[in-house]
């Protein structure tokens, strides 16, 4: 009578082990700027619950809802040890996450998502045209940077991703996470936000995605006949992310929103909370459409 608590009881240590698989990194991408990019950055709070669990270079951001863990991006391949590393520094498990929430389907964010997801058991969601690149491995041909080829651009695949349409919530506990469809520097580009109002105050936080208007040489993005031609939907993604409601702004690439210059105030005891700025968003929007007004002008001007 003796055995079977006592093999329950094994079971139950056994049953954790077994959920909590071990992060198995993919090999890495190495690219020109992989190292300075993934060079490792201490977990901070961003606000509430929210934390920045990224790289020096590469964001990724775990939120907890109360009712498990919500990871946006994943960086790099080799990002993934760190990540994992940052959040189990933070006093979290693996298998915490439920969910992980993708920007675009570019290397430098979705290389580590599929180690990520093996290791937690989440469920990662992207928007349509990003859920098919996540499962093909690469970006589509209608990338702006596919002239790049599949090889440079290529990532490791996931078998299954949940799609998400524009504007749709994902809830989880207290956590209600909005996409918002941003097509331009990819297809799918997707900007999510939520509230976070843990400590008292509500916060609204973007995680904007990229809304640089960078590609290889063939690609046009005033273009026709197939090639680009996506200036006006790039146009009203930019205005899209200006309008969003947003007290602190999280951008793709930490350096877009000064992250080492805030982190820097933060550490010289900076009185009010130099992450709470209610221009990012609308800072950052007026930067990209400086951006893509001068490359369609560039695009425009006769071929010496
Ligand atoms: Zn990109």
């Amino acid at each position: 009578m003796l055995l079977r608590p006592l093999l329950s009881g094994l079971c139950a240590i056994a049953c954790v082990t077994a959920t909590a698989a071990p992060l198995r990194p993919d090999s890495p991408k190495n690219c020109s700027s992989c190292a300075e990019w993934n060079r490792p950055q201490a977990p901070f709070v961003l606000h509430g619950k929210s934390w920045f669990v990224g790289t020096r270079g590469l964001s990724s951001v775990l939120i907890d809802s109360g009712e498990g863990l919500v990871l946006l991006d994943g960086a790099l391949p080799e990002s993934a040890p760190l990540i994992a590393a940052n959040i189990e520094t933070l006093g979290f498990r693996l298998d915490q996450i439920r969910y992980i929430a993708v920007s675009h389907a570019h290397y430098d964010h979705v290389g580590g998502v599929a180690a990520l997801a093996r290791a937690s058991g989440a469920t990662v969601i992207a928007s349509a045209r990003s859920a098919d690149a996540l499962i093909a491995g690469v970006p589509p041909q209608d990338d702006p940077q596919a002239g790049f080829g599949d090889k440079a651009n290529g990532f490791p695949k996931l078998s299954k991703v949940q799609r998400v349409a524009d504007g749709e919530t994902l809830r989880l506990g207290k956590l209600v996470l909005t996409a918002h469809y941003t097509p331009g520097h990819t297809a799918g580009a997707t900007t999510w936000s939520w509230q976070d109002c843990s400590g008292g105050d509500c916060v609204n936080l973007v995680y904007a995605d990229s809304l640089n208007a960078v590609s290889d040489d063939a690609y046009r993005f005033g273009g026709a006949d197939g090639n680009g031609g996506i200036a006006e939907s790039f146009r009203a993604s930019i205005d899209r992310v200006a309008k969003l409601p947003c007290d602190i702004l999280v951008t793709v690439h930490p350096g877009f929103a000064k992250f080492d210059e805030k982190l820097a105030q933060r550490a010289q005891g900076a009185k009010a909370d130099p992450f709470i700025d209610a221009s990012a968003c609308r800072r950052y929007a007026d930067s990209a459409r400086e951006r893509l007004d001068a490359r369609l002008r560039e695009e425009r001007a006769p071929k010496p």
